[in-house]
């Protein structure tokens, strides 16, 4: 009787052993795929930039070199191209950062109306090239400052990729409108909306995704790495905040998210 129920249990174990190493296994080749996936991303992102610089410099040695106009001209191409890289490899560095866990958020307290209003200047020129409008739904001459706490450099970053988004997907003549709205729970909202060029209901999903883009060939012309609204979710996850997503292709998009008040 003994060795019989020693003998289920024994096999009860195996069982589970068995099933664990199963699940182990699939978690390993899932994170194998992801990470050749990955590395395939990176290397066709740098390619673009990298041939293009080649390209100048060849062109230069080439005897382009000789004509100081279109050497000097060259050599500045050849320049956006490294800041392209460099660009691409700042925000892969980030992205590498926040998905290993080892960013340190460093919280304080501050005023949120200010923070926005410091990147609206930042980008001042950038929206005005498509003659775009930055406005600040509240008066923030008036509201006072609205606290809150959170690593502001994070945050900062976040409220630049989305306006950035917005410039970089907004129309000619558009607008760009930021709110900060109190919310229950000692939580505020900010949303950022444009009317831009919209998102279609099957990619929405999908933009938070590492590399994803809805149009491809588009969205490089228009510069970034695919790589912006990934850095903005896995900032405000580290946060455990959230952010969110509505748009009507054609439309425009709002993008929001949400941050602890101070207390
Ligand atoms: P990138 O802008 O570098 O391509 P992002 O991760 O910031 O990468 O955005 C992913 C994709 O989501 C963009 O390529 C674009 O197709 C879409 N997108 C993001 N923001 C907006 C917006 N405000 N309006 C329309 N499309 C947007």
């Amino acid at each position: 009787q003994q060795v019989s129920t020693d003998m289920k249990t024994l096999t009860k174990q195996i069982g589970r052993f068995a099933e664990n190493k199963k699940l182990e296994i699939e978690t390993l080749k899932i994170r194998e795929n992801y990470r050749k996936e990955f590395i395939g991303n990176v290397s066709h992102e740098l390619k673009t930039p990298l041939f293009t610089v080649q390209g100048y410099i060849l062109t230069l040695l080439d005897g382009a070199m000789k004509d100081k106009s279109v050497r000097k001209k060259y050599l500045k191409r050849a320049n956006k191209g490294v800041e392209r890289l460099i660009y691409i490899v700042k925000d892969l560095d980030m992205i590498s950062k926040l998905e290993v866990g080892g960013l340190q958020l460093q919280k304080e307290r501050f005023n949120i109306i200010k923070l926005i209003q410091n990147v609206f200047d930042l980008l001042e020129m950038k929206a005005a090239k498509k003659k775009i409008n930055l406005i600040f739904d509240i008066d923030y001459k008036s509201t006072g400052p609205i606290e809150v706490y959170a690593d502001q450099e994070r945050i900062q970053q976040v409220v630049t990729n989305l306006i950035v988004n917005s410039i970089k997907y907004g129309k000619n003549n558009g607008s760009i409108e930021v709110s900060v709205e109190d919310l229950i729970k000692n939580k505020v909202i900010v949303r950022v909306t444009d009317n831009g060029e919209g998102i279609e209901a099957q990619h929405i999903n999908r933009v938070f995704e590492r590399f994803y883009r809805v149009d491809k060939s588009g969205s490089r012309k228009e510069g970034g790495s695919g790589l912006g609204l990934s850095i903005v979710k896995h900032i405000l996850e580290a946060h455990s905040e959230k952010i969110y997503v509505e748009s009507q292709y054609g439309v425009g998009s709002e993008f929001s998210f949400t941050m602890e008040k101070a207390k």
